[in-house]
């Protein structure tokens, strides 16, 4: 088994965790309606639900936050943030926005409609959701070699280029909005997308004159897994390889609660600060997220974003965070255990289809194992899979998921070794004990939209 990296920082606050028994989860469980958000986070001892926003932030971010100007318009921090967006993305319009999804809310509605179409490497849930919220339908170019979790690829997470340049030609190019190109690939595993792919799909959105997003929660480490494995790449630094991606892009819309290490934020960027939609940008944001120079933020929160978008592509930093996921991902190889390999850039998605081949796609096989993992010893983890794509919007039928994975999602800068360690054993428990589970679970109260996050499930 690979050895764990020494972390490159140190710890100086700490927060108790508290410690269950199995009978006071299987209860918790329970009463959450067998869906892991609804749980009370203190019944959690490690939460590796998602990596959005619960990384720990730096000594430099607290003490930059008491320089927040809370103006209301043109505050001091806002143009520090501007400036470092620009520096680091090349972009010249910079738009704050309180998270990811607020700026999917501003943007999306510009270019999407009833009738036209999204195309993406893989949506995320929140990107599909106002896809479809704005009128629109999903269309995806998943590179296929990311459906076999056991094929180790550099590049899983990459657009299939022939699949995008076949959607175009069936919808007509004047039906296609917008082309999304998600860094890391989320849905996949948190699978890279290459420096080359993000080229050729540019050159096919250039053809055709489509509108090329980058949805850039975890550009950073894209940008690092690029360095690491991209022929030509190897002498680039991981700031170089970001810009060469969002040179290439027109916009792009981030979840700054991922890479850019803070709890709160997101941006919206665009190439060309002459295009005419900045102005329906502004508009967007003013009715939804508050004045455009604070996007839904208070100052403070700006300041800790600027300083978090440059730790976040500290190389040092990148590669111990690689490297923790991939010593995860080496005990599992070591024991079998099936994850989409190679490991991906924020965390480990097991492939609960290969645990549990018996249970179909719609009693859940993710949602099964996060359970499982939850009663074993506390790990809160969450399906990516059936459960979480939801139903058809014009049908309402469930939708089939390519993967059923239940992702364990690492948060930045919070967990040590020794947790990782615990997690993993449950992990081999589990992985062990997975003949006896025979069946999923069902829904029995769903919301029309994003569902997973507050359904009702219940055993088979
Ligand atoms: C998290 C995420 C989003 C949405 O961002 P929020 O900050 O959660 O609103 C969008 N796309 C990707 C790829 C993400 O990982």
């Amino acid at each position: 088994m690979q050895r764990f990296m020494p972390e490159p920082y140190r710890i100086k606050m700490v927060e108790p965790i508290k410690v269950t028994t199995r009978e006071e989860r299987e209860q918790a469980i329970r009463e959450a309606d067998y869906n892991l958000f609804r749980l009370k986070g203190e019944d959690v001892y490690v939460d590796t639900l998602t990596d959005s926003g619960t990384n720990s932030m730096s000594d430099q971010q607290w003490s930059a936050m008491m320089r927040g100007d809370e103006a209301y318009a043109g505050g001091k921090s806002y143009y520090r943030l501007v400036e470092a967006g620009q520096d680091i993305f090349g972009h010249r319009f910079i738009q704050p926005v309180h998270q990811g999804r607020a700026a999917e809310k501003v943007l999306l509605p510009i270019f999407l409609h009833k009738g036209n179409y999204a195309i993406a490497n893989l949506f995320f849930d929140t990107t599909r959701a106002h896809v479809e919220l704005a009128g629109a339908r999903c269309l995806e170019a998943c590179n296929p070699q990311a459906l076999d979790s056991s094929l180790r690829a550099p590049f899983k997470g990459n657009m299939d280029i022939a699949q995008l340049r076949k959607h175009i030609e069936e919808k007509g190019a004047s039906n296609i909005g917008m082309v999304v190109m998600t860094i890391t690939n989320n849905s996949a595993g948190g699978q890279p997308v290459s420096l080359q792919n993000m080229k050729e799909t540019a050159a096919v959105c250039r053809e055709y004159g489509i509108h090329l997003n980058i949805d850039a929660a975890r550009f950073a480490e894209n940008a690092m897994f690029v360095k690491l494995r991209e022929e030509g790449c190897q002498d680039l630094s991981v700031r170089d390889i970001t810009r060469a991606f969002f040179d290439l892009a027109d916009s792009f819309t981030m979840s700054a609660k991922k890479d850019a290490i803070v709890n709160m934020g997101g941006l919206l960027g665009v190439k060309d600060d002459k295009a005419p939609y900045i102005q329906q940008i502004k508009a967007n944001c003013i009715s939804y997220e508050g004045f455009y120079t604070y996007g839904g933020l208070n100052g403070r929160d700006l300041e800790a974003l600027a300083v978090g978008l440059y730790e976040g592509l500290d190389e040092h930093w990148l590669r111990y965070r690689l490297q923790s996921i991939a010593y995860m991902g080496s005990f599992l190889d070591d024991k079998g255990i099936p994850y989409q390999s190679p490991a991906g850039g924020h965390g480990i998605f097991l492939d609960a289809k290969r645990f549990y081949p018996h249970i179909p796609y719609d009693q859940f096989p993710g949602q099964v194992l996060a359970v499982e993992l939850y009663k074993e010893c506390g790990l809160r983890t969450c399906d990516i899979g059936s459960f979480m794509m939801g139903n058809d919007p014009d049908t309402g039928k469930q939708l089939r998921s390519y993967n059923e994975f239940t992702r364990l999602a690492i948060p930045r800068r919070v967990y040590t070794q020794s947790h990782y360690d615990m997690v993993l054993d449950a992990i081999h428990v589990v992985w062990n004990n997975r003949e006896n589970i025979r069946t999923g679970y069902k829904i029995t109260w769903e919301p029309p939209i994003l569902r997973h996050f507050q359904a009702s499930l219940a055993p088979v």
